[in-house]
């Protein structure tokens, strides 16, 4: 049995909601416990937001949206976006330090993906905003078709806990980019980084009340995403969650854009380059535990390599140490809250049930405390065994043979998610082919989790709506007006 020893030497915070450029708390008092996933000690209290605080919010921010922040000429708003950007970097080590006790993620990861994203995120947009232009079409001697862009006004951004200020500087970047005025609402699990980021926007030189922040659980995102005077919602998490909110939104027609869960093929065939399959597939099996969207945990391997593709992942997954998130030579951290924990412990109950095999992994990881699971292969399982079609979430993935092309893509195709997938072949045409025909809004090929944020980034069928990603996020965040003017 493990314990952990741990030097941290950064406090976790107490997390207030952010109105109008000030830390406040619920108008109930109400708070809940923030919970550290690695220790099961309490982190801090967090304001639980209601209905009232979200009025507040919204209404404060439907205030400032008058003000000069989206008449503001593009360079000074852009400079200052860039210095948020800047200011993430400066605090990079509090930052990184606050988002792996609230995520059980170690911490080199929150070192060097999640915080050097989210400044990257402002980097980028504050670049690209400056490069954005318009639609014209001159009609013969007739008119001039043009278009102008304005912010779509309030936006509320709703986000889950597995990346919790990479993806909501994801949103909260383009969104202030396009001029609009925001209500955040981090997920409850995870509330401390978002807490640091909206006075990080205060600093930076965002005006008072453009940017504002209320904690809670799923009601308090239900008041922001069925309020009369909210625009538009932009939300990552959950498919039946992006369902619920679509209902809420629906009587007041909101703008929506959705990214959602995923249950995403990872295609080996044959001719693939094994070193680097067995390199990146650790990383999109178990980076993050398991705890990323994008992750694939539906492997299919082509028979001609199935047992030397398993005797040399089992190997290498056997190496991944467990434990301590501040430990340095961690590679899988804890799950990041006990409901999150008994889910994916449920799972593996489910696959042994099914008649699975557990070639590594298969239980909680042996630590004195916290939720640990530990890195699970398993084979044998059917198409329609509930492993296999359900988004899990965490270090546990299946692993099944084909023989032919057709039969795997029949497989991949078969669910209703489609975010992402990956193809690893050494053949560009068979690569072209099949990426053409994968249902999901990402395909990579040789690789995965390789990102350009000009590119767009969703899913199909249930696994999100629109696509976001430079222009893509450009567009969602704007009102287009097309004006005619006649010769
Ligand atoms: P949830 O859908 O449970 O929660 C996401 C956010 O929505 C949280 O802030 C949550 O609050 C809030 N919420 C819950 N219910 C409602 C409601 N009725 N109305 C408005 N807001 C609500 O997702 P998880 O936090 O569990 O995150 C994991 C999921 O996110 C996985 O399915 C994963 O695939 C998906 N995801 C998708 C990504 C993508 O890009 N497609 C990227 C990352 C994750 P509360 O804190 O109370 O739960």
């Amino acid at each position: 049995m493990q314990t952990t020893e741990r030097k941290v030497e950064i406090k976790p915070i107490n997390c207030s909601h952010y109105i109008g450029g000030k830390y406040v708390e619920s108008k109930s008092g109400k708070t809940f416990k923030n919970i550290n996933p690695a220790t099961e000690e309490v982190l801090g209290v967090v304001a639980e937001g209601g209905r009232e605080d979200v009025n507040e919010a919204v209404e404060v921010a439907r205030t400032a949206l008058k003000g000069e922040w989206g008449n503001m000429p593009v360079r000074k708003r852009s400079a200052i976006i860039r210095k948020i950007g800047d200011l993430i970097l400066e605090r990079k080590q509090e930052l990184a330090t606050l988002e792996t006790l609230d995520t059980g993620k170690p911490i080199w990861l929150s070192n060097s993906v999640d915080i050097e994203r989210a400044a990257y995120n402002f980097h980028f947009f504050a670049d690209y905003m400056t490069t954005v232009g318009n639609e014209s079409y001159q009609q013969d001697d007739i008119a001039i078709h043009y278009s102008v862009r304005r912010p779509v006004g309030v936006v509320g951004l709703i986000n889950p806990w597995n990346l919790p200020l990479l993806l909501m500087t994801w949103k909260l970047a383009p969104a202030l980019a396009a001029g609009n005025t925001v209500v955040m609402k981090p997920s409850e699990v995870t509330p401390m980084t978002a807490t640091v980021l909206a006075q990080i926007c205060t600093d930076a030189g965002v005006p008072e009340g453009v940017v504002n922040m209320v904690h809670g659980f799923g009601n308090t995102g239900a008041a922001l995403t069925s309020h009369d005077d909210v625009d538009a919602i932009a939300f990552t998490g959950e498919t039946v969650t992006g369902s619920a909110i679509m209902k809420s939104a629906a009587p007041t027609l909101k703008k929506l854009s959705f990214e959602l869960g995923g249950k995403n093929p990872n295609v080996i065939f044959a001719d693939a380059n094994l070193d680097d399959v067995i390199e990146t597939t650790l990383k999109s099996s178990f980076i993050n535990q398991g705890e990323v969207c994008l992750c694939g945990s539906r492997i299919y391997v082509e028979r001609a390599i199935y047992d030397e593709f398993l005797e040399r992942f089992v190997a290498k997954t056997k190496e991944l140490k467990v434990g301590d998130p501040f430990a340095e030579d961690t590679k899988v951290g804890a799950l990041v809250s006990e409901e999150h924990y008994n889910k994916v412990l449920s799972y593996l109950a489910i696959a042994k049930e099914e008649g699975g095999t557990f070639l590594t992994g298969g239980k909680k990881a042996d630590m004195e405390k916290g939720f640990y699971v530990e890195p699970t292969i398993i084979t044998g399982l059917g198409r329609d065994s509930r492993c296999v079609r359900e988004e899990i979430f965490g270090p546990v993935v299946t692993v099944l043979p084909f023989d032919t092309e057709e039969e795997v893509m029949e497989q991949v195709n078969d669910t209703h998610y489609g975010l992402s997938a990956s193809l690893w072949t050494g053949d560009v045409k068979r690569a072209a082919r099949l990426s053409a025909q994968i249902e999901a809004g990402m395909v990579w090929v040789n690789t995965w989790f390789l990102r350009d944020l000009r590119t767009p980034f969703g899913g199909a069928k249930r696994s999100g709506i629109g696509r976001e990603g430079g222009a893509h996020s450009f567009d969602f965040y704007s009102e287009i007006t097309n004006v005619t003017l006649k010769l």
